[in-house]
């Protein structure tokens, strides 16, 4: 009704603020080369496919995905040295004195950053719970099984395998 005066608002509740990032450091194994990122980083993912098997010279890599713009070179940056890997439409980055992949990007994403998750020691904010071209899991991939100590060999371990039983009939020195 026209000239009815508004009931006062009651005040709003405070918005929550969104938890401080906190900053995290990653270094390429010389140390020549740092990065930092703010964490929680937005997601992390093995990666099994063939061109990051062979960059990491492993069974697959693990990636933090960033944003570019949350992605500092804090040192190193002329070290840093860059593989246009123009037949997948990907740019790798990596330190040019001990040869550390540290960055990687997708052609056509050129806001997102990945890096490899071992970089950094302290703790990113997401768990890798995701998997990128699950189906080129390599046989040889180490997957978890028990392992013990190599007897003889320190700092060697073995996996645990169960014996199988011998076949039905078999004889085995009796
Ligand atoms: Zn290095």
């Amino acid at each position: 009704m026209a000239g009815q005066i508004k009931p006062e608002r009651s005040p709003k509740p405070p918005k929550r603020r969104a938890r401080a990032a906190v900053t995290i450091s990653g270094t390429c194994l010389c140390s020549a080369v740092a990065i930092e990122t703010d964490a929680p980083v937005f997601w992390a993912w093995h990666d099994h496919s063939e061109a990051s098997r062979r960059v990491h010279g492993a069974a697959y890599a693990t990636y933090v995905g960033c944003w570019k713009s949350k992605v500092r070179v804090v040192g190193g940056e002329d070290v840093l040295g860059r593989f246009d890997d123009v037949k997948r439409r990907q740019v790798r980055s990596f330190c040019s004195l001990c040869g550390a992949p540290m960055m990687f990007t997708r052609g056509g994403s050129s806001k997102w950053v990945n890096i490899p998750r071992a970089l950094f020691c302290a703790r990113t904010g997401r768990e890798a719970k995701y998997h990128v071209a699950i189906e080129q899991l390599q046989v040889w991939a180490y997957l978890g099984a028990p392992v013990g100590p190599l007897r003889g060999y320190p700092g060697v371990s073995i996996e645990k395998v169960r014996k199988a039983k011998p076949a039905r009939g078999g004889s085995f020195g009796t």
